[in-house]
């Protein structure tokens, strides 16, 4: 649906342009938009038929799913994303969410408003003892944000939180273990738990949800990918779908043009690689590339990957008392359930409901034997499990389809469907992730693959900042 009229045929390739981005991801999609804006000649590569990666949308019958993503940050006029689209002339209208999240714990849940004074005063009375460390931490993790956003390198605050995790982080301001667990709720937007996951990586997120609030763009987030790249169409950039670049070639280590998956051949000055440093490095690469950073790629970890249901709801189904957010069980595990029908009525028919789930998955990706087998098992158990929510969940249900790591790979080509890129850990976030300039001369990287780090809001910083790179190179 979303791919028609964006897409050029690979009979209208020129031979030659000065950017090809490959991947049609939002960093991608972010960078071909500004590139092409500023005149260069600029071509996005994209292997599904649709643009956006994670921030697509597909119809079944009556209802438009998100695939992944279900609300992005920093939309506001004066927040990242705000300014990107007002850069662009792009109109979208959004949803603002409020509360931002709510956190179901097995014994209590908690709403998460969208705005950090609230959030911070309702911490205070529920955490009364905790008073004082409350208004500190939340003094220290806006003057963090400010340093990380300033990217204020020599900052005491920036180098100090270098070398905490989040969890370590919370320990040195806080002894009520509720409290701790509920500032930490939200780490399955990054992946990894409050002992692994970076205070930085954390910091960044939640100020700029808690700053800024989460936003859901209107008729679904499609519809975000889809105005990057009438963008990038109008100021004159080609798009072309359904093709995947096979190699990039180089000549003396600098970036000459990609091959295409038909053999066709364009030749480019810079490159912009918005998918898989892996894929980027081991596979479309053959010329050998300094191996010290080679070295370092095969020793980075890949973020997790997620089960994810789809369920479309007959109009009956009441979830008045439904809750939008995080559903924790023991041991780590989490389940984010959304209804986006709540939000936005437009994505079903007369008065039919949605209901999402992202769930982590126990199984490790190369130990699959049986994709299919286990996608109808978790399909089966997440049902059941919100059956304790929405009674008779069952009988509502008109439509179910689900997503294992395996199609997320399928989609995107992200190694073992990684959610985020690299996981977002002390050694891998800052200084320790790719930066967007690699070793090869002219070949540039944007997406949650390299800084700043995983989510729509940072690839789209990502993206921007990368096209700044190159027409600052380009002068
Ligand atoms: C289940 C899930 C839920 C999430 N929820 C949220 C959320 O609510 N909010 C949020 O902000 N973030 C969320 N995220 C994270 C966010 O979606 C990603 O960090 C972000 O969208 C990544 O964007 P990207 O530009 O790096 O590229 P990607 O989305 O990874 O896209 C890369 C693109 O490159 C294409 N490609 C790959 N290889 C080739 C090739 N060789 N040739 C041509 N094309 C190629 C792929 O097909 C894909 O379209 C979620 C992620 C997942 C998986």
């Amino acid at each position: 649906m979303a791919g028609h009229g964006l897409s050029i045929k690979k009979s209208e390739l020129q031979d030659k342009y000065d950017v090809v981005v490959i991947g049609a991801g939002v960093g991608g999609l972010v960078s071909g938009a500004f590139l092409a804006k500023r005149g260069k000649k600029t071509l996005v590569v994209e292997q599904h038929n649709i643009p956006g990666g994670y921030c697509t949308s597909f119809k079944r019958g009556a209802y438009i799913f998100d695939s992944a993503v279900h609300h992005i940050g920093g939309c506001s006029k004066y927040s990242i994303v705000g300014r990107c689209l007002k850069e662009l002339g792009i109109e979208l209208e959004f949803f603002g969410l409020d509360p931002m999240d709510s956190l179901i714990f097995p014994s209590f849940s908690i709403d998460i408003p969208a705005d950090i004074e609230s959030y911070k005063s309702s911490l205070q009375r529920r955490y009364p003892a905790e008073k004082d460390n409350i208004s500190r931490f939340f003094s220290e993790f806006i003057k963090l944000y400010r340093a990380i956003i300033n990217e204020s390198e020599n900052s005491p605050t920036l180098q100090k939180y270098r070398e905490q995790t989040y969890g370590v982080m919370l320990d040195s301001f806080f002894d009520d273990l509720e409290l701790k667990t509920v500032l930490a709720g939200q780490w399955g937007y990054l992946g990894s738990p409050a002992y692994e996951v970076s205070s930085i990586g954390m910091c960044q997120m939640l100020v700029n949800y808690l700053r800024d609030g989460a936003w859901y763009p209107k008729g679904g987030t499609q519809n975000f990918a889809n105005a990057f790249a009438k963008s990038l169409r109008d100021s004159g950039g080609d798009l072309l779908l359904s093709s995947k670049v096979k190699e990039i070639f180089l000549r003396d280590n600098k970036v000459a043009g990609v091959r295409l998956d038909g053999g066709e051949d364009v030749k480019a000055e810079y490159v912009v690689s918005n998918v898989d440093a892996k894929q980027t490095f081991s596979d479309l690469i053959k010329e050998e590339v300094d191996p010290a950073y080679m070295d370092r790629i095969r020793g980075m970890k890949e973020s997790p990957s997620y089960f994810l249901l789809y369920l479309g709801l007959d109009p009956n189904v009441d979830l008045s008392n439904f809750k939008r957010g995080f559903y924790h069980s023991p041991n780590n595990q989490w389940k984010y359930v959304s209804a986006p029908t709540k939000v936005d009525p437009s994505l079903a028919t007369k008065g039919r409901q949605e209901i999402t789930v992202v769930a982590t998955t126990e199984e490790k990706y190369d130990e699959v034997k049986d994709w299919k087998g286990l996608k109808d098992r978790l399909t089966k158990c997440t049902i059941r499990y919100l059956e304790d929510f929405v009674p008779n969940l069952e009988r509502h249900i008109e439509v179910v389809d689900a997503a294992t790591p395996k199609t997320l790979w399928r989609y995107t080509l992200n190694s073992k469907g990684a959610a985020y890129g690299w996981a977002v850990t002390l050694d891998q976030t800052g200084p320790g992730r790719l930066s967007n300039k690699t070793p090869v001369d002219n070949l540039y990287m944007a997406g949650h693959w390299t800084n700043p780090g995983p989510g729509v809001c940072a690839v789209v910083s990502s993206g921007w900042r990368v096209a700044n790179m190159i027409l600052e190179n380009g002068r």
